[in-house]
């Protein structure tokens, strides 16, 4: 299949969020089976250059498209890379005006004022590039409100042209709570008719809504776990669009993400202070435990149970849950670690735990991938307590890092972590520990269970290896797109049949 993935983000160039990980883990894995894949991304220069890439890492492509974006005409300039061993290409839309700045999409908690018009113009070089290029697509696969124009434009403008007359569209969404709306002005700088600015399509509630078209014009739609896939048809978690999902439900389908395991795999990853896999360990994780509590600057105590997370420090996430578990739980002995950046007052409350608990906590504002690898190997238990889910990436690397992990069982947490219920300890499907009811009681009841466990260490040891023996790689993941792709060029097909029949 030749395939077209188009995201806003995609590891190693540039990386808000878990959407950066599974854009090139998914495009890397569909090469791998053998399929021709082009990943789209922006060029963020100040993002790629704090990753250490230089201008001779890119190559520029003579190919310039000019985009039209309200009256406006822009040019977009392509560059071009490539994954160390893989056949993906990657090609990178140029137009400084709108990618060159510090941060991807926000500065200082604020957005940027023209997201709406930089993402348009993205989602429009997409597909201008793809028809320049020749790619001649099956699918376009579009990943959040970034690309959700992606798919209406297809079906409006490029269905009949040529390289396209096959082509079928896949919108992934990542998360429901960012859906890209803007007031309706904005539609002009889509030039797609005021027409289908309608209930239907392209506006909710009198504004235009990235994210619902995405989801009305693509063949297929998917989310990221399966349990996600049901919950957004609620009220409860569909952000206003239950309804438009629950409609579209035959074309929708949840797929759980895997783990890059060129990036996470605790056998070669280069960030840690030894390197183990199921047979060593418990060898391996202790100097890691050690190398941690050292760096965050914690007494070095191998027997202190090491709770902790890495997260957008944000509601979503859990984080005024854990603030209060943990100031209940420092009364006894444990050790925390929290890496993340995110809502000031979670960043001020939880550097302020670290001031008042010096010995017991260690808080690290800021964004450090490799700290985030060492964090994953060296603590014990990974909180994970987050409101809602939709896949959740962290869970899984520490299942494949024997940390255990804490969730709040929803979304792609309650499709990945099984509880350490006398019944799954028996039946050998446990792997972590898991809570319903979203409240810090519950949180602080579910962690002293976790000590309690840990203390044990025949029960500990087999929640680490039942959670390292699983595959959590992509192989699977990727399979399943392959099979929803497929449907989509099935529908994409039937759809020009009664074009063609009409
Ligand atoms: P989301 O995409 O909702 O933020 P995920 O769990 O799906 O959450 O993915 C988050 C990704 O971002 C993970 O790879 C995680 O390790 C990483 N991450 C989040 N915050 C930080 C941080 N402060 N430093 C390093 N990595 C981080």
């Amino acid at each position: 299949m030749k395939i077209v993935v188009a995201s806003s983000e995609a590891i190693p160039f540039a990386k808000t969020g878990g959407l950066a990980d599974v854009a090139s883990a998914l495009s890397k894995a569909l090469a791998e089976a053998g399929h021709e894949v082009s990943l789209f991304l922006p060029y963020y220069p100040q993002s790629t250059a704090k990753r250490g890439f230089t201008s001779q890492d890119f190559e520029a492509c003579p190919e310039k498209v000019t985009i039209s974006v309200g009256s406006k005409d822009v040019e977009a300039g392509l560059l071009k890379a490539k994954f160390p061993d893989s056949k993906v290409t990657v090609y990178l839309v140029d137009q400084p005006r709108y990618f060159d700045r510090p941060e991807l999409y926000h500065e200082q908690g604020r957005d940027y004022q023209d997201n709406c018009e930089r993402y348009i113009f993205f989602s429009r070089a997409v597909l201008a590039f793809t028809e320049k290029l020749n790619l001649q697509p099956d699918v376009i696969h579009a990943n959040d409100w970034q690309t959700g124009l992606i798919p209406a434009l297809l079906k409006i403008e490029y269905q009949q042209r040529p390289g396209f007359e096959k082509t079928a569209s896949v919108f992934t969404i990542h998360n429901m709570a960012f859906q890209g709306q803007y007031w309706h002005w904005d539609m002009l700088l889509t030039g797609i008719d005021w027409k289908y600015f309608n209930r239907h399509q392209m506006e909710f509630f009198g504004q235009l809504n990235l994210l619902k078209t995405g989801i009305v014009f693509s063949d297929m739609i998917t989310t990221v776990s399966p349990t996600y896939a049901k919950e957004i048809r609620t009220e409860q978690f569909g952000y206003g669009l239950h309804g438009v999902l629950d409609s579209h439900s035959d074309h929708l389908v949840g797929i759980l993400n895997g783990v890059d395991t060129s990036e996470w795999n605790p056998e070669i990853d280069p960030h840690l202070a030894a390197n183990y896999n199921e047979n060593s360990v418990l060898e391996g994780k202790p100097l890691c435990k050690a190398a941690l509590q050292e760096r965050m600057g914690l007494p070095q105590r191998p027997d202190v149970p090491l709770f902790g997370t890495i997260s957008r420090m944000t509601d979503q996430k859990g984080f005024s849950l854990i603030l209060d578990a943990a100031e209940n739980l420092l009364a006894s002995d444990v050790q925390m670690i929290f890496l993340g950046t995110g809502d000031p007052y979670h960043e001020a409350s939880f550097t302020d735990l670290s001031k008042r608990f010096p010995d017991q906590v260690a808080t690290y504002v800021g964004f450090d991938e490799t700290l985030a690898h060492q964090i994953e190997a060296g603590l014990d238990l990974f909180m994970m307590p987050s409101q809602f889910e939709p896949c959740g990436l962290n869970q899984m690397y520490s299942l494949s890092y024997g940390t255990v992990p804490l969730v709040h069982e929803v979304g792609g947490l309650a499709d990945s972590v099984v509880d350490a219920s006398e019944k799954n300890l028996e039946n050998g499907t446990a792997n972590g520990l898991s809570f319903w009811h979203f409240d810090a009681t519950v949180l602080y009841r579910q962690m002293r269970r976790a000590m309690e466990m840990y203390a044990d260490k025949q029960i500990w040891n087999q929640l680490i290896q039942t959670g390292m023996t699983k595959d959590w790689s992509w192989t699977h993941s990727a399979q399943n797109y392959l099979s929803v792709y497929q449907r989509a060029c099935i529908l994409r097909n039937q759809n020009n049949e009664s074009v063609s029949a009409s």
